[in-house]
């Protein structure tokens, strides 16, 4: 017997020093324990040195593994597997890999344990490594969370803080650019304009930057018209390429799709910023832009293709990282903040695509982007005539014959009936002829004409009682706000910058004819602008004294007039007292705030509770639009406000009145 247990635990030494463990035999009758060679020297003991096994557990392990041994000879686990902390010689702690097997009588009594016992202390130690550097990792991801998310909050408060006295100062040249000012004085007010707008513009960079950083860019789909999308993206350019004497052209492929479904105003912002670049970045030559299918995946390849200075090998990867410009020297002589590319890019691998550059220095530079859009539909038309145009009579006084020609052809394209007159003389005298036959419902004139120019007609036509009220649009080839404004004293609907698109003709031609069927109405409302009518009553409640007055002259610019309370609760209190055709409520307010208000009249009683709302905000973050419309208002104008802009949400909110 004695021979046999030697000879099996030969065999298992054996075993054991092949790979290394040490082995243990537990006599559970006696109660000895007996360990072998290599188990003692794991921890640094001699073959014959005794070693009191349990005295060397971990203090913090030591219940575990009895539990474990005690669970497991009680059969009431099915093995013994646990790795511990065992004190070595030195003193230092060794980690091992203890496993077991038992044997027991016919009555369940536990005879005999034996086991291995492994060095683990490397596997431990690096997994130990792992787990720190896993959590210092998840510690510092943290850190970084909430640095963007203060970041993204300080950089939401900053925007507020700038844009708000930005809006005093674009706002305020507009209006004083409207005064009569020496040519000296309009050039520096063009300059305290231009600076403002590129303060304005490097703010919107910041904040988008970090809104793409942050993960807070929030993409919109929306159907729209490719081809004319195109065209009126190069039209907003056009005016400072032509300044340069470039050549800009936006040919559109028959293969482009002309229908589409994205985000077309981070479409626009991209293809703008890569035109921006071309034109600022060539002297001579021309810029073309282009958009073609890019095979596979409803994906659209976008081109701005320049003849300028061109971008070195070198630089073509840098370009792209944000702040960062070919050399430090093109700053100086071009401006910029490096953001441009950057944001770009991103926006563009938002929307599934990619970007890069080819150039060759001196000859120019083709930047190309992708992006996936889907198939769309025709986007609902809004800028087709709201009145029924067809059949209606209309008179183009017009000396330019081309120009006469393509305004034939539009409208009768719109089926309207179309007699020109290529003076004012000849078109007086069809006027006045026509009122012995049907008469005309429209006039549309052209303001530079010889002999009698755009006004003198209109003044003339005017002086005929029976035409006081005919809706006369005018169309002129420069941006003249003294003539416009006379236009406007005397009547006119609109005066049309050309080139003339189609859409925005369509839209002055149905809104004069509207506007001219329904006359308005001014019965009894506080009237600040002379003998015109006031178009609205306006509620603006805004409490900085500044915006106050920017604000308030643009109301009054535009034929309004309005009252000023100062913060929620005034304004609350002023719809108590009087009636009003819209409320322009500022979002940060002092005492009661802008969504504070807006819930506040959406509880009130009454017809004026249902008053449309249009939120003033200088917060541009995403989700602000959303906290303005949960709040009951309608729409939303982010600072600082524009003349056009306000006078377009205007048109929008404010019901053309009609006479009783
Ligand atoms: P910004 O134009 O505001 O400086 P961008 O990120 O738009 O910033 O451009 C970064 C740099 O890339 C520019 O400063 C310029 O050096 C270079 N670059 C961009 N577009 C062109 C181009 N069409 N031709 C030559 N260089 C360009």
């Amino acid at each position: 017997m004695e021979d046999r247990l030697r000879r099996q635990e030969d065999r298992w030494q054996l075993a054991m020093a092949a790979n290394n463990d040490g082995l243990w035999d537990w006599d559970c009758v006696t109660g000895e324990v007996f360990h072998s060679a290599r188990w003692k020297e794991m921890i640094g003991f001699g073959p014959d040195e005794p070693v009191d096994w349990e005295a060397r557990i971990h203090p913090e392990d030591a219940e575990r593994i009895h539990t474990s041994i005690q669970r497991y000879i009680a059969r009431q686990s099915p093995q013994y597997r646990e790795e511990y902390r065992l004190r070595a010689k030195d003193g230092e702690y060794r980690w091992i890999l203890a496993r077991g097997i038992a044997q027991w009588d016919e009555s369940g009594k536990p005879l005999r344990m034996v086991g291995s016992h492994s060095d683990i202390t490397l596997r431990k130690q690096a997994e130990e490594a792992l787990r720190l550097q896993t959590e210092a990792l998840a510690r510092a991801k943290e850190a970084a969370e909430a640095a963007a998310l203060s970041k993204s909050t300080f950089l939401a408060t900053m925007s507020h803080e700038i844009r708000t006295p930005l809006n005093g100062i674009i706002g305020m040249t507009g209006i004083l650019g409207d005064t009569e000012l020496s040519p000296e004085q309009a050039d520096f007010l063009q300059t305290i304009r231009t600076s403002g707008e590129a303060l304005l513009s490097i703010i919107n960079d910041i904040l988008d930057f970090s809104r793409v950083e942050s993960g807070r860019m929030e993409l919109e789909s929306e159907d729209f018209d490719l081809w004319a999308f195109l065209e009126e993206s190069v039209s907003l350019v056009a005016a400072s390429a032509h300044a340069k004497g470039i050549e800009l052209t936006a040919p559109i492929d028959p293969e482009t799709p002309r229908f589409v479904r994205g985000d077309a105003a981070r479409i626009r912002q991209v293809l703008l910023n890569l035109t921006g670049n071309a034109i600022k970045f060539t002297s001579k030559g021309e810029v073309v832009v282009r958009v073609l299918p890019a095979g596979t995946d409803s994906m659209l390849r976008f081109e701005v293709s320049d003849t300028g200075i061109g971008i070195p090998e070198s630089a073509r990867v840098r370009i792209f990282e944000p702040f960062t410009q070919e050399d430090s020297s093109t700053t100086r002589r071009f401006g910029g903040t490096g953001l441009g590319l950057a944001i770009s890019r991103q926006l563009v691998s938002l929307m599934g695509g990619e970007m890069g550059v080819e150039s060759m220095p001196g000859r120019g530079s083709r930047f190309w982007f992708t992006i996936r859009v889907e198939t769309g539909h025709k986007p609902a038309e809004q800028t087709e005539p709201a009145f029924e145009l067809a059949g209606r009579r209309v008179l183009v006084v017009d000396d330019n014959s081309t120009n006469r020609k393509l305004l034939e052809q539009l409208l009768h394209g719109i089926g309207m009936e179309v007699t020109s007159a290529e003076d004012g003389i000849a078109g007086l005298r069809i006027l006045l002829e026509s009122v012995k036959q049907q008469g005309f419902d429209l006039v549309l004139l052209d303001f530079q004409m010889p002999l009698m120019d755009g006004i003198m007609l209109t003044k003339s036509i005017r002086a005929q009682q029976q035409f006081a009220k005919l809706p006369i649009v005018m169309l002129s080839s420069i941006a003249d706000h003294e003539h416009a404004a006379e236009a406007a004293d005397l009547g006119v609907y609109a005066t049309l910058l050309k080139p003339l698109r189609r859409g925005a003709l369509l839209a002055a031609v149905s809104g004069a004819m509207c506007a001219g069927s329904r006359p308005r109405e001014a019965g009894g409302e506080k009237n600040t602008a002379g003998a015109q009518p006031s178009r609205g009553h306006i509620l603006l409640a805004e409490d900085n004294p500044v915006n106050q007055k920017v604000c308030g002259l643009m109301l009054g610019k535009a034929g309004y007039t309005f009252e000023v309370a100062a913060n929620g609760r005034e304004a609350i209190q002023a719809l108590d007292r009087g009636r009003f055709d819209l409320l322009l409520l500022d979002c940060q307010m002092p005492e009661m705030d802008g969504f504070a208000a807006a819930r506040a009249n959406r509880t009130r009683s009454g017809p004026d509770a249902r008053m449309p709302i249009v939120a003033l905000t200088a917060n541009v973050m995403s989700g602000e639009r959303e906290r303005c419309l949960d709040a009951g208002m309608d729409d939303y104008l982010a600072k600082p406000i524009r003349p056009e802009v306000l006078g377009k949400m205007l048109e929008k909110w404010v019901p053309i009145k009609t006479a009783p």
